[in-house]
């Protein structure tokens, strides 16, 4: 889930809706809100370990 944090208002919101560029304006103070990336658990680096066979 993605998560936003207001920088001067400090509203902080959450939600898949952030995708959207629209959603990231406080609806607070009406400023840009800040996308919190935070280090995922899930990881998992696939190998390319596939044969592609292309004819
Ligand atoms: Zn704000």
């Amino acid at each position: 889930m993605l998560e936003a944090r207001c920088p001067k208002c400090g509203y902080h919101c959450y939600g898949w809706a952030l995708v959207k560029p629209e959603e990231h304006i406080c609806p607070k103070c009406g400023s840009k809100l800040e996308l919190i990336h935070e280090h995922k658990p899930q990881t998992e680096k696939k190998q390319a370990s596939e044969n592609s066979n292309l004819r």
